[in-house]
């Protein structure tokens, strides 16, 4: 008897979220075509070569909480602690200051945390341990009212935390904020930022570990994730950009998933579906800025020997966090360490002020001696902004037509996680 054939899937896009759509869709018996305009998967979150280095596109830091991506991986059979170095998280300024919650932090841990910050007076611990308690509530009675009625409301992350000490603010909030959402606190969504806060401070004791990738992007999810497909048949189109959905080979009866970027997907969909299209296309955008330097290690002001760094950020001194990568430096020799100093919604700067500005942060804040600059990579579009009140596209376009993404409707800012789960929630949805 012939074996049963396959329905088939197109997916147009192969970032994170085209390829956890490609694996589920697998999983769920589904003939996969996958068409990515670009030679190499990974989409925004890949290796990237200069002049014979390769760097990622951006330095990127994972969360205990991203456990989509780290099932997604499990999938995959990545060898998880080969490739993320797991840390927990320390929110410290270059002299090792600042909050440092305990390896698998639970309440006692963070309240013992609260209590050694140094940097901290008796009422700033008191100000984050009640704003940290009242942002699970918000999130609960948000949840609560939006099961109830089907009615979302939101307010800024500033609102949210209006009572909270100036101290608590500068030093947690404000970076977290813009780590997370890459948009300041002023604009951003408070439901959004509340939910990552939750599902990272009060869910598994480790989802607020940082991942730092031990390898490049492409080697952390994409090849292993094109290798996977490949061996289950899926049929891989690198080097295609469609043009126009009605290019696809497909029947009518095939369904496709958009999984490019929000104005990528506008585009594809403004003829076909142009309010959706518009939805998508009114999606705001901020850049990111990573400057990687090396200097050789370890750095002798600082005395804090943490892989994540913050910095104290001023318009003088845009980077808000320092984070020792496992790249080479164009040096070569063993002695030198490679830095990414990330400058989140980088808007305002030109690139070579930047360069200097970034390169004296890292020497006078970081402490490291004389740091060269490897290279400077600014990503214009690097996540929508997370603002308040915003209305993202919801994933179904229009029948047989389906949208996967970041920027997609869903509990996530744009993140590894939004990219991951989103693929996933589509080939659910297509399954009812
Ligand atoms: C500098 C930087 C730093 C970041 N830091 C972090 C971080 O620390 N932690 C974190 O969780 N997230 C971070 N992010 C966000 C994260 O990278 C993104 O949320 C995620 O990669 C988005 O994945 P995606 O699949 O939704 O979209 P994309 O990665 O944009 O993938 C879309 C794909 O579609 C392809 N495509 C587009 N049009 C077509 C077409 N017409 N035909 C065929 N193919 C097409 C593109 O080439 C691309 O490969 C960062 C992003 C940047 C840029």
């Amino acid at each position: 008897m012939a074996p049963p054939i396959q329905p088939k899937i197109h997916i147009i896009g192969a970032g994170w979220a085209g390829l956890s759509a490609a694996v589920h869709a697998s999983l769920h018996g589904w003939q996969v075509v996958l068409y990515e305009a670009a030679h190499h998967p990974g989409g925004r979150a890949r290796a990237s070569e200069h002049h014979g280095q390769t760097y990622d596109n951006g330095q990127h830091l994972l969360l205990g909480a991203y456990a989509d991506t780290l099932a997604l991986l499990g999938t995959l059979g990545v060898p998880m602690d080969e490739v993320l170095e797991r840390h927990p998280l320390h929110l410290c300024d270059s002299q090792g200051h600042g909050l440092r919650l305990p390896r698998a932090a639970k309440w006692r841990g963070i309240m013992q945390a609260t209590f050694n910050n140094q940097r901290w007076h008796a009422r700033d611990r008191l100000s984050w341990l009640s704003w940290l308690a009242s942002l699970g509530l918000w999130h609960l009675s948000h949840q609560v009212i939006l099961a109830l009625t089907g009615k979302s409301w939101d307010v800024s992350v500033s609102q949210l935390c209006a009572l909270a000490s100036p101290r608590v603010r500068r030093d947690v909030v404000e970076p977290l904020c813009l780590a997370a959402l890459n948009t300041p606190v002023q604009e951003a969504s408070g439901a959004v930022f509340a939910r990552v806060m939750v599902d990272a401070f009060s869910n598994a004791p480790q989802s607020c570990d940082f991942l730092i990738p031990r390898v490049n992007l492409s080697s952390l999810l994409a090849t292993p994730a094109v290798a996977w497909l490949k061996a289950r048949g899926a049929s891989l189109h690198f080097g295609q950009r469609i043009q126009a959905l009605s290019d696809l080979p497909r029947l009518a009866h095939e369904p496709v998933i958009v999984a490019t970027s929000a104005w990528q997907a506008a585009h594809l969909t403004r003829g076909t579906h142009p309010d959706w299209s518009a939805r998508a296309q009114d999606l705001c955008h901020y850049p990111i800025a990573t400057v990687y330097v090396s200097a050789k290690a370890p750095p002798p002001l600082s005395r804090n020997p943490d892989p994540v760094v913050m910095l104290e950020t001023t318009l003088k001194a845009p980077a808000q966090f320092a984070i020792r990568t496992h790249f080479k430096s164009r040096q070569g020799d063993d002695q030198t360490t490679v830095w990414a100093l990330v400058v989140s919604d980088s808007r305002g700067h030109d690139r070579e002020s930047l360069i200097a500005l970034v390169l004296a942060q890292a020497e006078h804040d970081l402490g490291l001696n004389a740091p060269q600059l490897e290279r400077c990579i600014v990503e214009k579009r690097a996540t929508f902004a997370a603002l308040v009140g915003q209305r993202r596209p919801p994933m179904r376009v229009g029948p047989g037509l389906w949208a996967c993404g970041d920027y997609v409707d869903g509990p996530y800012p744009s993140t590894l996680e939004g990219a991951v789960r989103s693929g996933q929630a589509v080939i659910e949805a297509l399954k009812h």
